[in-house]
């Protein structure tokens, strides 16, 4: 067991491309830290450097109180579980879990006995006298688990170790790999783009994007206090309501959210009317998850949306409603990488506001992955402007303006009626115009 920490490490493809950027992490000894992110956000990257297999372009790996940033992997005390762990055909999924110790020259009956003891955990007992071909992949994956394990790594790494199962084996081996982690007490950083078995599976999650750190917490900090609106999208199934308001200051510093037709005003003691009191007329991004909203009579308290319900979708364990209240959504991707309209305020907070210092090293990358809505979009990142003149119709939205919310069906609402929604403000998430909290997350 070990420590990792990552001082501010990059890593630069062809001297041209960032897939790490000026990355910081600290993973404690025992923890199970899982990366999280959207496909080419550098998790991979980011867990082969720990690995050795790829070199620091920038900054430093430490594992304990060694810098181990030039070490050989062999060196690092690490094992390593990738999509397929391919074994050796011609082997039994016992001499496959024992080969590690027999090459480090472990006697033939202890190198057994303790491939046999790893089996238990992992549920292959009676696999282990067959041959890989016919093993089902739930438990060739076990295997090469096994086979990485076998050797007491310091560190364990593994790299999307599920996604080639189908969904039940994902589940139940899921669950295995958690309880194994929580036996053994191994350095864990694992690496998905499922939510669910981030979730499910974390002691604290790393969310990337673009080669950088979006957020780092406990899986219940990340879900219920995101640091960022991408961090917010993420996570959660129904995606978070990310909507477009202003911020209206009215006579003795009250604070509201407008919409445009309609507002939310937030209570005088949300801590947030306190930060925002001085930026009237600043835009902002609102995250709401979909149960924070419930239906109410017309004008039975304040901090409504009404709008019209579009459709009703039944989810098995919940209706989902989608309705129509004249406000313009967000895409949770595009938050901080396409900016939003202009408007006659940006928010600018003492620590410098929105968050563009980095922006430039993206340029290159970002300007290929959106060359599809380049005709449309405005080029801008947080305040940068780049050369390409903006058409006024580029925004991070997208038009269909549904809220989507769980609702409950004792309500009897019917797709076309008109529909009363209180909030919960303080479920509301509030982001400035680069997707960070307007108070800001530390932890
Ligand atoms: P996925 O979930 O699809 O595996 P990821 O988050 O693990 O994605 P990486 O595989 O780390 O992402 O890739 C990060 C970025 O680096 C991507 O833009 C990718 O194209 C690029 N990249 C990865 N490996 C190389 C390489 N050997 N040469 C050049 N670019 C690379």
């Amino acid at each position: 067991m070990t420590a990792i920490r990552l001082d501010s490490v990059s890593k630069t493809y062809d001297g041209k491309y960032p897939a790490v950027n000026d990355v910081s992490l600290n993973v404690a000894d025992g923890e199970f830290m899982v990366l999280l992110g959207p496909s080419g956000c550098g998790k991979t990257t980011l867990l082969r450097m720990i690995a050795g297999l790829e070199e620091v372009t920038a900054g430093d790996l430490w594992f304990g109180r060694t810098n181990g940033t030039e070490l050989s992997p062999k060196d690092r005390g690490v094992a390593l579980v990738f999509q397929n762990g391919a074994l050796y055909p011609n082997r039994t999924a016992r001499e496959n879990i024992m080969f590690p110790l027999r090459m480090a020259g472990e006697e033939p009956a202890e190198a057994s006995a303790k491939a046999a003891g790893l089996a238990r955990i992992l549920r292959i007992e009676g696999a282990l006298d067959r041959l890989p071909r016919t093993l089902s992949g739930g438990q060739r994956q076990r295997v090469a688990i096994g086979r990485a394990i076998v050797r007491q790594p310091r560190i364990f790494l593994m790299d999307e170790p599920l996604s080639n199962l189908d969904a039940t084996l994902r589940t139940e081996l899921r669950q295995e790999i958690g309880a194994m982690a929580r036996d053994l007490n191994v350095t864990t950083v694992y690496v998905t783009h499922d939510q669910i078995e981030a979730l499910t599976l974390a002691d604290r999650i790393t969310v990337m994007r673009d080669g950088r750190i979006e957020d780092v917490g406990t899986p219940d900090e990340v879900f219920n206090d995101p640091a960022t609106a991408f961090s917010a999208g993420f996570l959660g199934t129904p995606r978070i309501n990310l909507m477009s308001a202003v911020v209206r200051v009215t006579a003795h510093h009250r604070v509201s959210l407008d919409f445009g037709d309609q507002s939310i005003p937030l209570p005088p003691i949300d801590r947030r009317s306190l930060i925002l009191s001085s930026h009237d007329g600043a835009k902002v991004i609102v995250g709401a998850r979909s149960d924070a909203f419930t239906v109410a009579a017309a004008g039975s308290g304040p901090g409504q949306l009404a709008g019209k319900l579009r459709t009703l979708e039944f989810h098995g364990n919940q209706w989902i409603a989608f309705v129509e209240c004249g406000v313009e959504m967000l895409n949770p991707d595009l938050v901080g990488v396409i900016a939003l309209p202009r408007t006659p305020k940006r928010l600018a907070f003492a620590d410098g506001g929105p968050r563009t210092r980095h922006a430039a090293p993206h340029l290159s990358r970002l300007t290929s992955r959106l060359a599809g809505l380049r005709s449309k979009a405005r080029t801008r990142l947080g305040r940068l402007d780049l050369s390409t003149e903006p058409e006024p119709t580029a925004t991070a939205t997208h038009r269909r303006a549904d809220l989507v919310l769980e609702i409950n069906p004792a309500a009897g609402l019917q797709t076309g009626s008109r529909v009363h929604l209180a909030v919960d403000t303080s479920r509301l998430h509030i982001f400035d115009e680069s997707g960070h909290r307007v108070d800001r997350v530390t932890r």
